[in-house]
């Protein structure tokens, strides 16, 4: 499609371009014209078309992100998906230059049967490389491994003026640590490169640890980081008094060259592949039908108290082995599991906080939780380090993942909770992270991100973007003129 044909005055961008865009927790949503282009030359006239039109312009890549970050309401959306080229892959060094509409499902099945991994992967497999590049996502290994940022090379990165540069860590450095983090408001990637992880089998040693609370949760994690590839923790947000905090961990390891006797056949893309039914007989997509009669407080409190007890039934320790998707990505083993939360959706609280404070400040959110009566119905453990992105969210310590579901009454008590935890989190020298933020304050933003690195982070901005045009609900919501 030639989009010059399109410059159109603002009234009229063509109607039959608008869509009702959503974030994927469905708890906020707007009308965008939206545009899907196939190449930079699209995206380029896209820019000049919003430029023209007088709309800010926002990305959006697979809209994995659970609020605001990739909405443009009564604006432009820029959605990247179609733009899912794989242009080199050199599956001797390990390293692949993609389109930044690849998925990290694309990207996995297309290296592993090389014996590639990538470094960095989120908990679901399905979103993109430009959107997780530009979140600066993070995996189970943060503390091990840094965020994904750590492993891409360089990048093309395309400015609103249509102008295109690489950065890496040698050229145009400021704007390689500022466009990684910076949630889509510098510019637009357009091409990434990024190391490979060399493994040696397609399993992973797995150990299954039951923890009675959350002091044990975080005495576990302690020790077993040196010997650890990956760590998470799954906490019951329901148990209170002496077991508050009480969960299960996962360690996984890979393996070493030769432990795996087949590696050719573990390492092939239909043997990672999640299974298709549930407990052999339910197809998949059926469970989040079955799942909905239990997304309330009973029903959940019975989920997590069942399996609370299944885990500490296998034993203090039971290993595994398991395939690295069913282990990276076992969010996405329900397709579908967020509608068990309609019609209101969910919102994910994440917060992270330096270690020293993390068992403090957590076991706090949690009580304060359960006196709101806004139990969330699923808590997620992990470690982090810190890294050197502008507007990162990491931290040397701790991150605590809380999914809150949303009623039509309680919307209002969430948003006071919320205040209350992010004063806490400040308070212990903690910070934030918008792919998953809802609900952050400017000044809040302001407090933990430091008067410094928001004026970098502006300064970067008015070079880049001087008219401002690209803007998302997120970044005016938090970043407000
Ligand atoms: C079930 C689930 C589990 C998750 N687990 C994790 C996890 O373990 N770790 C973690 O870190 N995150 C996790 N996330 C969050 C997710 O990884 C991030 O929100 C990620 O950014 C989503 O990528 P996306 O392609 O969907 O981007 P979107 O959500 O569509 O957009 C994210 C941001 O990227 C910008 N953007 C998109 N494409 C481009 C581009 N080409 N150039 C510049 N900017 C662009 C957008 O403007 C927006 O600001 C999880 C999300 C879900 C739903």
């Amino acid at each position: 499609m030639d989009f010059k044909e399109m410059v159109l005055p603002a009234e009229v961008l063509p109607a039959e371009r608008l869509e009702r865009m959503e974030g994927w927790g469905m708890s906020c949503a707007g009308m965008s014209y939206v545009y899907r282009p196939v190449n930079t030359r699209g995206v380029r006239e896209i820019l000049e078309i919003a430029r023209g039109s007088g709309r800010p312009i926002g990305m959006r890549g697979a809209g994995r992100s659970y609020g605001d970050a990739s909405l443009n309401s009564e604006g432009m959306l820029l959605d990247l998906t179609r733009m899912n080229r794989i242009l080199e892959w050199d599956p001797i060094s390990g390293l692949i230059t993609v389109e930044p509409g690849v998925t990290i499902q694309q990207l996995w099945q297309y290296i592993i049967e090389d014996g590639w991994w990538p470094p960095v992967v989120s908990g679901t497999m399905f979103p993109t490389l430009g959107g997780a590049a530009s979140m600066n996502i993070h995996g189970k290994n943060n503390f091990k491994v840094g965020p994904i940022g750590d492993h891409i090379l360089s990048f093309q990165i395309l400015l609103p003026d249509g102008q295109e540069l690489t950065c890496s860590r040698q050229d145009n450095a400021d704007l390689f640590h500022g466009a990684i983090s910076g949630f889509g408001m510098l510019g637009v990637f357009t091409q990434l490169t990024i190391q490979m992880k060399r493994i040696y089998s397609g399993l992973l040693d797995v150990t299954a640890i039951a923890v009675g609370s959350f002091a044990e949760m975080f005495a576990q994690f302690e020790q077993r980081l040196p010997e650890s590839d990956y760590l998470v923790g799954w906490v019951d947000c329901f148990a209170s008094g002496a077991s508050l905090g009480r969960g299960q961990i996962h360690q996984a390891n890979y393996l070493d060259p030769g432990v795996d006797p087949e590696p050719a056949q573990t390492l092939r893309v239909t043997n990672q592949e999640l299974p298709d039914t549930f407990v052999g007989t339910v197809p998949k997509s059926l469970m989040w039908r079955i799942m909905k009669p239990f997304a309330n407080d009973p029903g959940m409190r019975a989920i997590n108290f069942a399996k609370y007890l299944s885990s500490e039934k296998l034993g203090h320790e039971a290993k595994h082995r398991q395939t690295h998707a069913g282990f990276a990505f076992l969010l996405d083993y329900v397709p579908n599991w967020k509608l068990t939360y309609m019609p209101h959706g969910l919102i994910q609280y994440q917060s992270f906080v330096p270690a020293e404070n993390a068992l403090a400040v957590f076991t706090e959110q949690l009580r304060l939780s359960q006196r709101y009566g806004l139990t969330p119905y699923l808590g997620v453990f992990k470690r982090h380090r810190p890294d050197d992105f502008l507007m990162t969210h990491a931290v040397e310590g701790y991150s605590f993942a809380l999914d809150f579901a949303l009623t039509a009454t309680n919307r209002g008590a969430l948003t006071s909770l919320a205040a209350e935890m992010d004063a806490l989190v400040v308070g212990g020298g903690g910070r934030f992270y918008f792919a998953k933020d809802s609900l952050l304050h400017p000044s809040t933003v302001a407090r933990f991100t430091g008067e410094e690195r928001i004026a970098k982070f502006q300064a970067l901005k008015t070079q880049c973007d001087p008219e401002d045009l690209l803007q998302t609900n997120l970044y005016r919501r938090l970043f407000p003129k």
